[in-house]
């Protein structure tokens, strides 16, 4: 039978907004000693800023701006989000056809007819477009319009302001390796790392690269560790389901994230993640 103490332990979990799906589960959390977080809308607030346009020839600021938001009106990513906010008018979705999502790339969509791509460097070497455009203002987003360059955006994303303090404090509380896993760009990962204290990055995965990485961690953890992965949800779902425990952050996000997560935080706050590893390290004493 499963202790008392465990309900005690999920009660409180649940009363500070961390649902853990089951007291199988509060036992992982105590015993998790590497923690491998999503970047973007999980450590940083994913809501990004539109610094600058940079349009390319035959193209303008505003023109250039359409065309990303435009190509963007299917997607939920807080990349799209930026853009479509930043663009400021209504979408006529009737201009948009064929819209694709690629995953850790960007978007591809009929607009007026033309085709537009908009997304990172990845996606533009997948068209042959070699875009010469670095800047330094954070993520940028290029796009190209039947297949040629017409320049790039660039947008800042901000980190949550608890974030460095719930790094500080896990492993402060015996995390053993914290890690950063991204599809952003080196530079703005690198940057990020440095500035909230994570051991260890890696960045311009695909979701699979993720999964991969988490495998590399499993295999390197003791027996008795365990390893969580803490994700907002958007393209996370592979690796919430590989990690001993998978940690969905903030109830908005998608719900296949929330279905494959052990452990879902209501609000997208990185210090709940701390917080419940203490009540998860709390019960389990009371049960031994
Ligand atoms: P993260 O690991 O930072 O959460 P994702 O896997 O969601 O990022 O995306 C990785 C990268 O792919 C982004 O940094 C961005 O360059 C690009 N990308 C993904 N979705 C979009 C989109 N809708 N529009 C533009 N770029 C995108
Ligand atoms: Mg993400």
């Amino acid at each position: 039978s499963i202790p008392l103490s465990f309900f005690g332990g999920i009660g409180c979990a649940s009363s500070n907004g961390i649902l853990v799906k089951g007291s199988n589960y509060l036992e992982e959390l105590s015993k998790t000693k590497y923690i491998v977080f999503d970047k973007t809308g999980t450590l940083t607030k994913g809501v990004f800023e539109v610094n600058k346009i940079y349009p390319a020839k035959d193209f303008d600021e505003k023109t250039l701006l359409y065309f990303a938001a435009y190509a963007e009106s299917g997607s939920s990513h807080p990349i799209s989000q930026s853009l479509k906010k930043a663009y400021g008018e209504k979408i006529d979705l009737e201009k948009v056809n064929n819209i694709e999502e690629i995953a850790g790339h960007g978007v591809q969509a009929d607009v007026d007819g033309k085709k537009v791509s908009a997304g990172n460097i990845k996606l533009m070497k997948k068209l042959g477009i070699n875009p010469s455009d670095e800047h330094d203002e954070g993520t940028i987003v290029y796009v190209a319009v039947d297949g040629v360059y017409a320049g790039c955006i660039t947008i800042s994303d901000i980190i949550k302001p608890t974030t460095k303090m719930a790094i500080a404090e896990l492993k402060k509380n015996g995390m053993k390796k914290t890690v950063m896993l991204t599809g952003d760009s080196k530079k703005v990962a690198d940057k990020v790392a440095t500035e909230i204290g994570i051991d260890m990055v890696r960045s311009e995965l695909l979701p699979g690269d993720k999964v991969e990485q988490v495998e590399k961690l499993l295999a390197e953890k003791g027996d008795k560790e365990a390893l969580a992965f803490v994700g907002d949800g958007i393209n996370d779902a592979p690796v919430l389901s590989r990690a001993d425990i998978g940690v969905a952050m903030g109830a908005l996000g998608s719900d296949a994230a929330i279905e494959a997560a052990d452990v879902v935080l209501m609000d997208d706050d990185p210090a709940k993640i701390a917080l419940a590893m203490k009540i998860s390290k709390r019960t389990l004493e009371i049960v031994r």
